[in-house]
């Protein structure tokens, strides 16, 4: 399937969860065999092409395609969690929303020095989660040079962000992030 035949997948709820937000669900995007398995390939074959030794994805979306292209490419897979999750010292990071702070941790031991780390995540809006995993994995050690989306909406500027930080943003499909 194409991006485009793809992006009719994904289904727009208005006003969810607050009022002026389009949320573009990927529910009904992975909840279709073929579609599910296309966009796991498109991804895959980036991660592929980006010399992957390694896959990170974001809880909680980011772990559904994450995992998918850590097993399409028999890679290994670092969960970047919210906090309080991982039963082992972790290393964290505090990052800001549009109202209040995040935090995301993960396993320092998960990474080797110097190992290609390819993020994987559904959906790039602002880019703070992205350029947070970015910064988390970097500090244990990680070199992080691709970063793949399912989704980017464009004009909230978080690939440019990204790029910025140098990183390639790779993604399947455009929508706008009003
Ligand atoms: P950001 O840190 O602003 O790039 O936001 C990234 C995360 O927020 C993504 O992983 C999405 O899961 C979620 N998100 C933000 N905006 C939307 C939206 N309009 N529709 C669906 N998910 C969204």
């Amino acid at each position: 399937m194409t991006p485009d035949e793809l992006k009719a997948l994904v289904r727009t709820i208005p006003d969810f969860p607050s009022p002026g937000i389009q949320f573009r669900d990927i529910t009904t995007l992975i909840g279709h065999g073929d579609g599910m398995a296309h966009t796991v390939r498109h991804l895959a074959d980036h991660a592929r092409k980006a010399g992957a030794d390694a896959i990170a994805g974001m809880e909680a979306r980011g772990f559904i395609f994450g995992a998918a292209v850590s097993v399409a490419l028999a890679k290994g897979f670092v969960p970047v969690r919210k906090p309080g999750k991982l039963p082992v010292e972790t290393l964290g990071i505090d990052y800001a929303l549009e109202y209040g702070t995040d935090r995301l941790e993960i396993d320092p031991g998960a990474i080797a020095d110097g190992q290609n780390v390819v993020i994987v995540d559904d959906l790039i809006a602002t880019g703070g989660t992205a350029l947070a995993t970015v910064e988390l994995l970097r500090q244990a050690g990680a070199r992080v040079e691709t970063a793949c989306f399912v989704i980017d909406l464009s004009d909230l500027g978080g690939a440019a962000q990204l790029r910025n930080a140098g990183v390639e943003v790779l993604s399947l499909m455009q929508f706008e992030g009003d």
